[in-house]
Protein backbone atom coordinates (compact mmCIF):
# COMPACT_ATOMS: atom_id res chain seq x y z
CA UNK A 1 0.00 0.00 0.00
CA UNK A 2 2.50 2.50 0.78
CA UNK A 3 4.78 1.50 -2.05
CA UNK A 4 2.07 2.54 -4.28
CA UNK A 5 1.19 5.52 -2.72
CA UNK A 6 4.86 6.60 -3.26
CA UNK A 7 5.15 5.21 -6.89
CA UNK A 8 2.39 7.29 -7.70
CA UNK A 9 3.97 10.50 -5.51
CA UNK A 10 7.07 9.81 -7.67
CA UNK A 11 5.61 9.72 -11.04
CA UNK A 12 3.35 12.62 -10.50
CA UNK A 13 6.10 14.57 -9.12
CA UNK A 14 8.22 13.09 -11.76
CA UNK A 15 6.04 14.84 -14.15
CA UNK A 16 5.89 18.33 -12.27
CA UNK A 17 9.64 18.48 -12.42
CA UNK A 18 9.57 17.40 -16.13
CA UNK A 19 7.45 20.25 -16.83
CA UNK A 20 10.04 22.46 -15.14
CA UNK A 21 12.43 20.63 -17.55
CA UNK A 22 10.58 21.49 -20.81
CA UNK A 23 11.47 25.50 -19.59
CA UNK A 24 15.21 24.29 -19.37
CA UNK A 25 15.46 22.58 -22.42
CA UNK A 26 14.58 26.06 -24.70
CA UNK A 27 15.48 28.26 -22.33
CA UNK A 28 19.01 27.77 -21.30
CA UNK A 29 20.49 27.33 -24.63
CA UNK A 30 18.88 30.29 -25.98
CA UNK A 31 20.30 32.24 -23.01
CA UNK A 32 17.02 33.45 -21.81
CA UNK A 33 15.94 33.93 -18.19
CA UNK A 34 14.21 30.86 -16.47
CA UNK A 35 11.87 33.06 -14.76
CA UNK A 36 8.43 34.28 -15.78
CA UNK A 37 5.87 32.11 -16.93
CA UNK A 38 5.90 29.96 -20.17
CA UNK A 39 4.52 31.75 -23.15
CA UNK A 40 3.09 30.18 -26.45
CA UNK A 41 6.05 29.47 -29.11
CA UNK A 42 4.06 31.15 -31.37
CA UNK A 43 1.21 34.02 -30.40
CA UNK A 44 3.34 34.70 -27.70
CA UNK A 45 0.72 34.76 -25.03
CA UNK A 46 1.46 33.98 -21.54
CA UNK A 47 0.36 30.16 -20.82
CA UNK A 48 -2.28 30.79 -17.92
CA UNK A 49 -1.94 28.66 -14.79
CA UNK A 50 -4.70 26.41 -15.39
CA UNK A 51 -3.35 25.30 -18.55
CA UNK A 52 0.39 24.58 -16.59
CA UNK A 53 -0.89 20.76 -15.25
CA UNK A 54 1.77 18.11 -16.98
CA UNK A 55 0.25 16.14 -19.58
CA UNK A 56 -3.34 16.62 -18.41
CA UNK A 57 -3.66 19.96 -20.09
CA UNK A 58 -1.99 19.14 -23.29
CA UNK A 59 -4.51 16.68 -24.07
CA UNK A 60 -7.63 18.71 -22.68
CA UNK A 61 -6.27 21.48 -25.01
CA UNK A 62 -5.85 18.86 -27.92
CA UNK A 63 -2.00 19.11 -28.08
CA UNK A 64 -3.32 23.21 -29.33
CA UNK A 65 -2.05 26.59 -27.94
CA UNK A 66 -5.77 28.10 -26.25
CA UNK A 67 -5.25 31.63 -28.23
CA UNK A 68 -3.79 30.90 -31.75
CA UNK A 69 -4.93 26.93 -31.77
CA UNK A 70 -1.38 26.57 -33.22
CA UNK A 71 -0.20 22.91 -32.31
CA UNK A 72 1.68 22.49 -29.00
CA UNK A 73 4.77 20.14 -29.38
CA UNK A 74 4.84 16.48 -28.65
CA UNK A 75 8.23 17.39 -26.67
CA UNK A 76 5.80 18.48 -23.52
CA UNK A 77 3.91 15.78 -22.51
CA UNK A 78 6.72 13.42 -23.58
CA UNK A 79 8.91 14.99 -21.35
CA UNK A 80 6.79 15.23 -18.63
CA UNK A 81 5.55 11.76 -18.74
CA UNK A 82 9.61 10.48 -19.23
CA UNK A 83 10.50 12.63 -16.19
CA UNK A 84 7.51 10.66 -14.20
CA UNK A 85 8.58 7.65 -15.51
CA UNK A 86 12.65 8.16 -14.75
CA UNK A 87 11.88 9.27 -11.03
CA UNK A 88 9.54 6.42 -10.64
CA UNK A 89 12.06 4.05 -11.61
CA UNK A 90 14.78 5.55 -9.19
CA UNK A 91 12.47 5.15 -6.77
CA UNK A 92 11.87 1.68 -7.04
CA UNK A 93 15.92 0.79 -7.92
CA UNK A 94 16.42 1.31 -4.75
CA UNK A 95 19.53 3.05 -5.26
CA UNK A 96 19.00 6.24 -2.81
CA UNK A 97 19.72 4.66 0.23
CA UNK A 98 18.83 7.75 2.05
CA UNK A 99 16.80 10.96 1.86
CA UNK A 100 19.73 12.79 0.56
CA UNK A 101 21.48 10.22 -1.75
CA UNK A 102 17.62 9.61 -3.49
CA UNK A 103 17.03 13.94 -3.93
CA UNK A 104 20.70 13.83 -5.93
CA UNK A 105 19.85 10.77 -7.83
CA UNK A 106 16.89 13.18 -8.78
CA UNK A 107 18.46 15.97 -9.11
CA UNK A 108 21.38 13.62 -12.02
CA UNK A 109 19.07 12.20 -13.96
CA UNK A 110 16.65 15.51 -14.41
CA UNK A 111 20.20 16.91 -15.39
CA UNK A 112 21.13 14.36 -17.98
CA UNK A 113 17.41 14.88 -19.47
CA UNK A 114 17.86 18.31 -20.32
CA UNK A 115 21.47 17.42 -21.62
CA UNK A 116 20.13 14.60 -23.82
CA UNK A 117 17.00 16.92 -25.19
CA UNK A 118 18.99 20.21 -25.57
CA UNK A 119 22.17 18.69 -27.24
CA UNK A 120 19.92 16.47 -29.53
CA UNK A 121 17.98 19.95 -30.29
CA UNK A 122 20.43 22.73 -30.34
CA UNK A 123 23.71 21.18 -30.16
CA UNK A 124 24.33 22.81 -26.92
CA UNK A 125 24.62 21.93 -23.49
CA UNK A 126 24.51 24.62 -20.75
CA UNK A 127 26.89 25.37 -18.75
CA UNK A 128 24.93 25.34 -15.60
CA UNK A 129 23.97 21.85 -16.16
CA UNK A 130 27.13 20.95 -16.39
CA UNK A 131 27.36 22.64 -13.15
CA UNK A 132 24.15 21.00 -11.36
CA UNK A 133 25.53 17.57 -12.43
CA UNK A 134 29.03 17.96 -11.42
CA UNK A 135 27.03 19.17 -7.48
CA UNK A 136 24.39 16.68 -7.83
CA UNK A 137 27.25 14.28 -8.08
CA UNK A 138 29.59 15.69 -5.29
CA UNK A 139 26.34 14.59 -2.56
CA UNK A 140 25.95 11.41 -3.97
CA UNK A 141 29.09 10.58 -2.99
CA UNK A 142 28.92 12.02 -0.20
CA UNK A 143 26.00 10.08 0.83
CA UNK A 144 27.95 6.66 0.60
CA UNK A 145 30.03 7.82 3.50
CA UNK A 146 33.02 8.84 1.82
CA UNK A 147 35.15 11.76 3.09
CA UNK A 148 35.55 14.76 0.47
CA UNK A 149 39.52 13.85 0.58
CA UNK A 150 38.68 10.84 -0.92
CA UNK A 151 36.14 12.02 -3.25
CA UNK A 152 38.83 14.67 -4.70
CA UNK A 153 41.96 11.75 -5.01
CA UNK A 154 39.63 9.02 -6.83
CA UNK A 155 36.68 10.78 -8.32
CA UNK A 156 38.63 13.77 -9.66
CA UNK A 157 41.49 11.14 -11.59
CA UNK A 158 38.99 9.22 -12.91
CA UNK A 159 37.79 12.23 -14.00
CA UNK A 160 40.66 13.30 -15.69
CA UNK A 161 40.99 9.59 -17.03
CA UNK A 162 38.03 9.25 -18.72
CA UNK A 163 37.58 12.91 -20.43
CA UNK A 164 41.35 11.90 -22.04
CA UNK A 165 40.11 9.95 -25.08
CA UNK A 166 37.05 12.81 -25.75
CA UNK A 167 39.62 15.59 -25.25
CA UNK A 168 42.07 13.99 -27.98
CA UNK A 169 39.15 14.05 -30.38
CA UNK A 170 38.33 17.29 -29.38
CA UNK A 171 41.89 18.77 -29.83
CA UNK A 172 42.77 16.60 -32.90
CA UNK A 173 39.48 17.07 -34.72
CA UNK A 174 40.10 20.89 -33.81
CA UNK A 175 36.59 20.88 -32.49
CA UNK A 176 34.40 19.09 -35.18
CA UNK A 177 34.19 15.96 -33.81
CA UNK A 178 33.64 17.14 -30.60
CA UNK A 179 32.99 20.32 -28.61
CA UNK A 180 33.59 21.52 -25.18
CA UNK A 181 30.82 20.28 -24.18
CA UNK A 182 31.11 16.48 -24.49
CA UNK A 183 35.13 17.27 -22.86
CA UNK A 184 33.46 18.31 -19.98
CA UNK A 185 30.59 15.77 -20.02
CA UNK A 186 32.40 12.81 -19.84
CA UNK A 187 35.07 14.09 -17.25
CA UNK A 188 31.30 14.28 -14.89
CA UNK A 189 30.76 10.74 -16.33
CA UNK A 190 34.59 9.51 -14.61
CA UNK A 191 33.36 11.87 -11.12
CA UNK A 192 30.23 10.61 -11.34
CA UNK A 193 30.79 6.42 -12.26
CA UNK A 194 34.57 6.50 -11.51
CA UNK A 195 37.01 5.13 -14.20
CA UNK A 196 35.37 1.79 -14.85
CA UNK A 197 31.91 2.44 -15.25
CA UNK A 198 32.98 5.82 -16.75
CA UNK A 199 34.87 4.12 -19.79
CA UNK A 200 32.15 1.50 -20.00
CA UNK A 201 29.58 4.59 -20.45
CA UNK A 202 32.13 5.97 -22.66
CA UNK A 203 32.08 2.75 -25.23
CA UNK A 204 28.57 2.50 -24.99
CA UNK A 205 28.47 5.99 -26.17
CA UNK A 206 30.30 5.25 -29.04
CA UNK A 207 29.51 2.08 -30.28
CA UNK A 208 25.28 3.50 -30.19
CA UNK A 209 26.94 6.43 -32.23
CA UNK A 210 28.25 4.89 -34.35
CA UNK A 211 25.18 2.20 -35.52
CA UNK A 212 22.61 5.42 -34.85
CA UNK A 213 25.35 7.51 -37.14
CA UNK A 214 25.58 4.56 -39.57
CA UNK A 215 21.51 4.16 -40.19
CA UNK A 216 21.20 8.08 -40.36
CA UNK A 217 23.64 7.93 -43.06
CA UNK A 218 22.01 5.67 -45.17
CA UNK A 219 18.50 6.43 -44.75
CA UNK A 220 18.96 9.90 -45.19
CA UNK A 221 22.40 10.17 -47.18
CA UNK A 222 23.33 12.58 -44.75
CA UNK A 223 27.06 13.89 -45.25
CA UNK A 224 29.69 12.55 -42.82
CA UNK A 225 30.14 16.37 -42.25
CA UNK A 226 27.01 16.99 -40.94
CA UNK A 227 27.13 16.75 -37.03
CA UNK A 228 25.43 14.67 -35.16
CA UNK A 229 25.66 15.34 -31.09
CA UNK A 230 27.27 12.93 -28.75
CA UNK A 231 25.56 14.33 -26.19
CA UNK A 232 22.41 12.19 -26.14
CA UNK A 233 24.16 9.02 -27.00
CA UNK A 234 26.94 10.18 -23.45
CA UNK A 235 23.55 10.32 -21.03
CA UNK A 236 22.37 6.85 -22.31
CA UNK A 237 25.72 5.39 -21.48
CA UNK A 238 25.56 7.32 -17.60
CA UNK A 239 21.76 6.13 -17.46
CA UNK A 240 22.46 2.61 -18.07
CA UNK A 241 25.97 2.93 -15.71
CA UNK A 242 23.66 4.50 -13.09
CA UNK A 243 21.32 1.64 -12.76
CA UNK A 244 23.18 -1.38 -14.21
CA UNK A 245 26.26 -0.67 -13.56
CA UNK A 246 27.23 -3.38 -11.50
CA UNK A 247 25.46 -5.82 -13.63
CA UNK A 248 27.59 -4.18 -16.81
CA UNK A 249 30.75 -4.75 -15.28
CA UNK A 250 30.50 -8.26 -13.70
CA UNK A 251 29.73 -9.13 -17.19
CA UNK A 252 32.77 -7.26 -18.60
CA UNK A 253 34.50 -9.56 -16.04
CA UNK A 254 33.19 -12.71 -16.78
CA UNK A 255 34.25 -12.15 -20.51
CA UNK A 256 37.64 -10.87 -20.08
CA UNK A 257 38.50 -12.20 -17.20
CA UNK A 258 39.34 -9.82 -14.67
ZN1 LIG B 1 -0.50 30.47 -29.19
Amino acid sequence: METIFLSSFFLVFGASIGSFLNVLIDRLPNDQGIHGRSKCDYCGKKIAWYDLFPVFSYFILGGKCRHCKKKLSFQYPLIEVLTGVIFLLVFLSGKGSSYWGLFALLGIVSSLIVIFVSDLKYHLISDYLLGSLTIFSFVLHLTNLVSWQFILKEQVASALIVSLPIFLIYFLSHEKAMGLGDVYLTAIMGFLLGWKAGFLALYFAFVTGAIIGIILLIRHKRKIKSRIPFGPFLVAGTVLMIFWGDKALDLVRSIYGF
